[in-house]
């Protein structure tokens, strides 16, 4: 059988890869230590509970499952946690993503596919971002992610290591047939918490900043769903396999949506009202994130045909009203 070791597989996005990967027949492996990650979302594969700061763990997990690749999700990935507590991110994701790859590698396990995210791009106004474009992360969050693309490109050097670097813009949405969803403990996202807001589970949303620079003063994101955010995953695994050289794909629409426009969308797809009072901004936000890049659709063949914002709004709320893990 062909294994993948998933990092964070019982996390939002990790849950999610683990079911697209068994339905394209590979075994998933969960590897997380459950500070973040639910093991009711771990329904796929089997669970191997550790934490990325034990290489003993890691060395024995790859022994028993032998992978023929890595898939590696697990981080914290708060941006306003990562500006108040940056050593908690250099510590968590940069040195236990350094014992991971240093594993995989003393395990011969050569394929690597990353998780990592548009905030290693930062502030750039007017600027499109493409996999070209310059690294300036704003936040300790993006400079996590920044310096392990870093230490895998350095592997891959000096060792082989082959790897997939995966930019992700706004991941939101939930598996349709509602087997696993986004929970987080607690909860930082936008659309979750505008999802509490609407049925009553907390006075409102807060709006972090009305006065930045875009039409209607708040900031921009671009939203892609999380399946369709997976199935870029498969499809790299593929790439690695067919041997294909080391690349970065972003993974976004293109289409930008404002903080407003995410609730408008909201309000209409739930026909309710959306509570929400202004605030300031959130430290580390950038007024702009939108992918300027296809590159996943051109070499991979990525097709994103979940990635609407009223269809990850109306799979989140699904799974909002009848899914659940127990805590
Ligand atoms: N946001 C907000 N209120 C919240 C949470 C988020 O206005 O309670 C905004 C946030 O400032 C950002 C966007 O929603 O512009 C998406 O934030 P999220 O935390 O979901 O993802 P991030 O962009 O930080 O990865």
């Amino acid at each position: 059988m062909r294994t993948v070791l998933v990092t964070g597989g019982a996390g939002y996005i990790g849950s999610h890869a683990c079911k697209a990967l068994a339905a394209a027949g590979f075994v998933p492996v969960t590897f997380d230590n459950l500070v973040t990650g639910w093991q009711d979302a771990v329904k796929f594969g089997p669970f191997e509970q550790g934490d990325l700061m034990n290489r003993a763990r890691l060395d024995e997990v790859f022994a028993i499952h032998k992978p023929i690749a890595v898939m590696h999700f697990a981080a914290l990935s708060q941006v306003g946690e990562s500006m108040s507590k940056p050593g908690l991110y250099w510590q968590n994701n940069v040195m236990g993503s350094l014992n991971l790859i240093e594993a995989a590698v003393a395990a011969n396990c050569m394929n690597f596919v990353f998780s990592s995210t548009c905030a290693t791009y930062g502030d750039q106004d007017n600027v499109v971002l493409d996999e070209n474009s310059a690294q300036h992360p704003i936040n300790a969050y993006g400079a996590s992610k920044r310096a392990i693309e870093d230490i895998l490109r350095d592997f891959g050097e000096a060792y082989g290591l082959h790897h997939v670097i995966f930019r992700y813009f706004n991941v939101a949405g939930a598996d349709p047939d509602g087997e696993v969803g986004e929970f987080h403990q607690p909860e930082t996202h936008l659309v979750p918490l505008m999802l509490d807001a609407i049925d009553g589970k907390r006075d409102a949303l807060t709006i972090f900043g009305t006065d930045y620079d875009t039409p209607d003063g708040t900031c921009i994101r671009d939203y892609v769903h999380v399946c369709d955010l997976v199935d870029a995953h498969v499809l790299g695994l593929k790439w690695l396999q067919d041997g294909k050289e080391n690349r970065v794909f972003n993974l976004g629409t293109g289409s930008g949506f404002s903080v407003r426009e995410v609730i408008d969308h909201s309000r209409d797809v739930t026909n309710r009202p959306v509570p929400v009072v202004p605030g300031d901004r959130r430290p580390g936000d950038c007024t702009k994130l939108v992918s300027g890049s296809s590159r996943a659709i051109a070499e991979l063949g990525w097709k994103p045909e979940r990635s609407t914002l009223r269809q990850m709004i109306t799979d989140a709320w699904r799974w909002h009203q009848t899914g659940h893990y127990n805590q």
